[in-house]
């Protein structure tokens, strides 16, 4: 194998580790994400309930208003029953006492209403509140194991950026940019070994992307230096040691 292939198969090897090492970061830190997402949406149901708790317990206050001022009609009108003169002005009195009455039996009923509506949301609140306690404690924890993991991975990541930027000092810029954006598309692997299925019969395929190879390839990798690219994946191919002795 030539320098220029040499070179940029040593930086493929550094590439696939930093490749790697960016996937568990990133799962890393979509794992801590993905918790504290549902904390917060625990936490913004709860503040809905909360409102809602409190709008029925609006409600249900204004009903209470509403039966106290009956509730004094009727006393004022019981006095007035004491005073009356006429059986006719008696039994009017009587007849909007009854109705009264029958407002405040209603206004009792749903009052009671509301406020069953009150407990049952009070209760959902407190159930809500619970599993958000435990959700927090587990994004907490979550988070302390991360960072330990996550500092670690950060300074194997500085340590493989210092050999890549080393391993590419040899390779020629316009190879490299090339090496590069493949690397970007394929997560890392920008390179594929062209693999000998069966040499005699001239059956070569691409490593990357299984897809067949034409012998063109291979034979022109075995005796130039030369950036050739598998016609399916775009990868750049390399003939492996294993396959050079032959
Ligand atoms: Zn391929």
């Amino acid at each position: 194998m030539g320098p220029i292939l040499a070179s940029l198969l040593k930086l493929q090897v550094i590439e696939h580790d930093l490749a790697h090492v960016r996937r568990r970061l990133r799962s890393k830190q979509n794992a801590v994400g993905a918790i504290q997402r549902k904390v917060d949406e625990l936490k913004a149901r709860r503040d809905e309930m909360t409102a809602q708790a409190r709008n029925q317990q609006k409600e249900t206050d204004q009903f209470e208003l509403q039966r106290a001022c009956r509730e004094e009609d009727i006393t004022q009108l019981r006095g007035a029953l004491n005073r009356t003169r006429t059986n006719k002005e008696y039994s009017a009195i009587l007849t909007q006492i009854n109705t009264y009455k029958a407002d405040n039996s209603k206004l009792e009923e749903a009052i009671l209403k509301v406020m069953e509506g009150v407990d049952t949301v009070k209760a959902e609140i407190e159930k809500v509140n619970a599993q958000m306690e435990a959700e927090q404690k587990r994004c907490d924890l979550v988070k302390q194991t991360n960072a330990e993991e996550v500092a670690k991975l950060e300074s194997m990541l500085a340590e493989l950026q210092a050999k890549r930027a080393d391993a590419a000092s040899d390779v020629p810029g316009e190879v490299l940019r090339v090496f590069d954006r493949l690397a970007n598309a394929k997560d890392g692997e920008a390179m594929a070994a062209v693999d000998v299925v069966d040499a005699k019969r001239e059956d070569f395929t691409c490593g990357g992307c299984y897809m067949s190879l034409s012998a063109e390839h291979f034979n022109a990798l075995l005796s130039r230096d030369e950036i050739r690219h598998c016609d399916s994946c775009g990868r750049i191919l390399y003939i492996d040691a294993k396959d050079l002795v032959r």
